[in-house]
């Protein structure tokens, strides 16, 4: 079972499903940072789960802002609430397909910029307690035109091929619900060609 980026599937299935490999190929990936950003005791979040911020926006100044979403994740989730006098979570996020300028900058640039765009849209200037910045190359992969038409491609390679399958975000949803879905779907074609036959 195959549940790798769509560039290690492509590298992956060349020789087995050149097919399949051709079509994992052509998917174009996005790259993107997380910014957490661990806030003093007490700091009062906007009342909503988080902002998204729209690629043609731009600052009080004329500049762009280098975050495209903040996630209050103290508001949005309950297991990430503060907890006593603990500190209060949010994450910026960094990146957009197409455009790596602002992935080009070092993680204390990154912090010092979304620090700045956070102050903007919200007015929080608070120090952080403490900041994590996560990178993710490659990421997300991104569903263009004709992208179902692609994994119908890949499907088709592959079912022909007893004893492989492949899952994962290329395919049917991004999210993990979908990547669940499309795992627990390939597990038990596995499975069953195991114990039934092809
Ligand atoms: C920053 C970020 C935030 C997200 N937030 C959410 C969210 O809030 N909710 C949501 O539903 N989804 C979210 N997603 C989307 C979701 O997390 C991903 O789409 C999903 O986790 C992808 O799962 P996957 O198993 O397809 O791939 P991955 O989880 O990327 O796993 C691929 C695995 O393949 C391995 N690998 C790579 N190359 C090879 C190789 N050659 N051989 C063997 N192994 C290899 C990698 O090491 C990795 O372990 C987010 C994604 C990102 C990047």
């Amino acid at each position: 079972m195959l549940a790798v980026p769509a560039p290690a599937a492509a590298r992956l299935l060349a020789d087995v499903a050149p097919a399949a490999a051709g079509a994992y190929g052509e998917v174009e990936l996005a790259s993107m940072a997380v910014v957490s950003l661990a806030l003093p005791a007490g700091t009062e979040l906007p009342d909503a789960s988080g902002v998204l911020v729209g690629a043609t926006e731009h600052t009080a100044a004329g500049g762009r802002f280098t975050a495209k979403a903040f996630t209050f994740s103290a508001r949005k989730w309950p297991h990430q609430a503060p907890v006593g006098d603990g500190p209060v979570l949010l994450r910026g996020s960094v990146g957009r397909f197409g455009d790596t300028t602002a992935l080009r900058a070092t993680d204390e640039e990154l912090v010092r910029r979304v620090r700045a765009d956070l102050a903007e849209l919200t007015g929080i200037t608070a120090d952080p307690v403490d900041v994590a910045v996560q990178r993710w190359g490659g990421g997300l992969p991104q569903y263009g035109v004709g992208h179902a038409e692609r994994v119908a491609r890949i499907e088709r390679a592959v079912v022909g091929l007893p004893g492989l399958a492949v899952a994962g975000a290329t395919l049917h949803g991004v999210g993990i619900p979908a990547c669940i879905g499309t795992a627990d779907a390939a597990a038990r074609r596995v499975a069953t060609q195991v114990t039934v036959g092809p």
